[in-house]
C-alpha cells in the first residue's frame, strides 16, 4: 500500500504530478460518453491507438473498446507510478481504461514505451499476433517533444516557432494569469527539419509498412491521423510555423499511404482535422490557450462546445462508421467545422484584438479552461475528496 494526500504540482503549462482518482473519474465520464456509440457500426474489431494516453489518443482508445466494443491495443510513453511516488495523468487513465475493461471481458492492452523505436513495434506485432490478430483501424495521435533516430543516434526535437519572420503577439502567460505580449524568433532550417522528423508522416508510415509487412492489416483496413488548422490568429505561430509545416507533411503523407493500403489490403488513410482541445501538447503553444479561452466561451454559449471524447464519438459516427468518410477538397475529414464556423471566427478575431489581462475572465471562458487544464492531471474534478489520502500505485493490469 501507498497511501498519499496528492496535492497539484503545477507550474504554466507544466505539471510534475496527477491524482489516481481525478484521472479515474476522467475515464469514467469519457467511457459513458463513448457509450453512446453503441450499436453503431460492428467494423472495427481490432484497433490500435497510438498516442493512447491522454487528450485524443485516449477519446479514441475509450470510444473504440467502450462504445464499439473493439479490442483495443494502445502505445504510450508514460511514467508509471511507483510505492512512493506518483505515476503520470496518462499511466493513471490507462490504470482505470483497464480496470473497466477486465470488468466488462474486454480486450484493452497497452505498451508503454518509445513508439518512434523499431523495439516498440516489434513488441506491437507480437502482441497483436498473440492476442488480437490484423486490425481494422490505426489511429495516429502522438503529440511528442521529441524522436530518437530508430537508425542511428540522432535526437530531434520539435519546435514551436514561426517560419520567416519572429512572431510578436498575445498569449497567456499561465503562471500568472496575464495576457502579455510575447515575441518569438523565427525558427532555423534545421528546427523546421527536426519539427518535421518528430511531428510529421514519416513515423505513421513507419508504423503501416511493419505492420502491413507482418501481415497485420486485415482486408479493408483503415489508418487515421489527427492534425489541426485552426484560425488566422495562431497562423504564425501553429499553422504557418514549424508544427504547420509538420502537419503539411502529415497529411501529405496520408495519400502515399493510400496507395500502399490499397495495394496491400484495400485499404486507406486519412487525416481528421480536429478542433483545439486542452490536453498537455496543446497547453505549451503560445497563443493557442488565449485563443481556446475566447473560444470555448462563445462555444459554449451556442451550444457547440465539445471536449476531445464528443470529437471522437462524433468522428466515429460521422465519418468512420460510414462506408466512406466525408471529405473535404483536400481530401481531410472536418471535424474542426463547429469550431472554423466563419461568424464564431469572426466573433473571436474581434475579442482578441481588444482582450487585456483586465477583461480576460470577462470575455473569455479562461476558467474553463484552466479547469479543463488542472482536471488533465485529476484535479479540480469534482466528487474527489482531495484531503483524502489515496493509493499512488496502481497497475495496467
Ligand atoms: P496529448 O499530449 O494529450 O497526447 C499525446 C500522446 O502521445 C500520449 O498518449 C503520449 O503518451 C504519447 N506519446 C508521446 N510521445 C510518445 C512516444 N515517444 N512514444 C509513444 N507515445 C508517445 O496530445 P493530443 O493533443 O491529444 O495530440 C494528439 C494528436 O492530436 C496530435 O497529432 C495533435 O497535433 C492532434 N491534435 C490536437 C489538437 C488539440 O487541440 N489538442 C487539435 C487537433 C489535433
Amino acid at each position: 500500500m501507498a497511501l498519499q494526500v496528492v496535492s497539484p504540482r503545477i507550474r504554466g503549462f507544466i505539471a510534475t504530478n496527477a491524482h489516481p482518482d481525478g484521472c479515474a473519474l476522467n475515464v469514467r465520464r469519457q467511457v459513458e460518453v463513448a457509450r453512446s456509440l453503441r450499436g453503431t457500426s460492428e467494423r472495427y474489431r481490432n484497433v490500435l491507438v497510438i498516442g493512447s494516453s491522454t487528450g485524443y489518443g485516449l477519446a479514441t482508445l475509450l470510444s473504440a473498446a467502450f462504445g464499439l466494443d473493439a479490442n483495443v491495443l494502445g502505445v504510450c510513453f508514460e511514467r508509471e507510478s511507483t510505492e512512493d511516488r506518483t505515476g503520470s495523468a496518462g499511466w493513471y487513465n490507462l490504470a482505470e481504461a483497464h480496470r473497466l475493461a477486465r470488468e466488462e471481458s474486454r480486450l484493452v492492452r497497452t505498451i508503454n514505451g518509445d513508439a518512434f523505436s523499431h523495439a516498440v513495434k516489434q513488441q506491437a506485432v507480437e502482441a497483436l499476433r498473440a492476442g488480437f490478430g490484423p486490425l481494422d483501424l490505426v489511429v495516429y495521435s502522438l503529440a511528442a517533444p521529441r524522436r530518437q533516430d530508430a537508425d542511428g543516434d540522432t535526437v530531434w526535437n520539435s519546435v514551436l516557432k514561426p517560419i520567416g519572420a519572429p512572431y510578436t503577439g498575445k498569449t497567456i502567460d499561465l503562471r500568472n494569469d496575464a495576457v502579455v505580449e510575447t515575441t518569438i524568433e523565427a525558427a532555423t532550417d534545421e528546427e523546421i527539419e527536426a519539427t518535421v522528423r518528430v511531428m510529421g508522416g514519416e513515423d505513421w508510415a513507419a508504423w503501416l509498412h511493419t505492420l502491413a509487412d507482418a501481415g497485420l492489416l486485415a482486408p479493408g483496413c483503415r489508418t487515421v491521423a489527427y492534425s489541426y488548422i485552426g484560425p488566422e490568429v495562431t497562423y504564425p505561430i501553429y499553422r504557418s510555423g514549424t508544427i504547420g509545416r509538420a502537419k503539411e507533411h502529415l497529411e501529405a503523407s496520408a495519400e502515399a499511404l493510400t496507395t500502399m493500403l490499397k495495394d496491400r489490403c484495400e485499404g486507406a488513410a486519412w487525416v481528421s482535422i480536429n478542433k483545439a482541445v486542452v490536453t498537455q501538447a496543446s497547453a505549451a503553444i503560445p497563443a493557442v490557450a488565449l485563443y481556446m479561452s475566447i473560444a470555448f466561451k462563445l462555444m459554449k454559449e451556442r451550444g457547440t462546445h465539445e471536449g476531445a471524447i464528443e470529437q471522437i464519438v462524433r468522428l466515429f459516427r460521422e465519418h468512420l462508421n460510414l462506408e466512406a468518410p466525408l471529405l473535404d477538397e483536400e481530401g481531410r475529414i472536418r471535424i474542426d467545422d463547429w469550431e472554423m464556423q466563419p461568424d464564431l471566427q469572426a466573433e473571436i478575431a474581434a475579442i482578441w484584438d481588444t482582450i487585456t489581462t483586465d477583461t480576460l475572465t470577462e470575455v473569455s471562458d479562461y476558467a474553463g479552461y484552466k479547469r479543463d487544464f488542472e482536471q488533465l492531471f485529476g484535479f479540480s474534478v469534482p466528487g474527489i475528496d482531495y484531503a483524502a489520502p489515496t493509493e499512488v500505485h496502481r497497475l495496467l493490469d
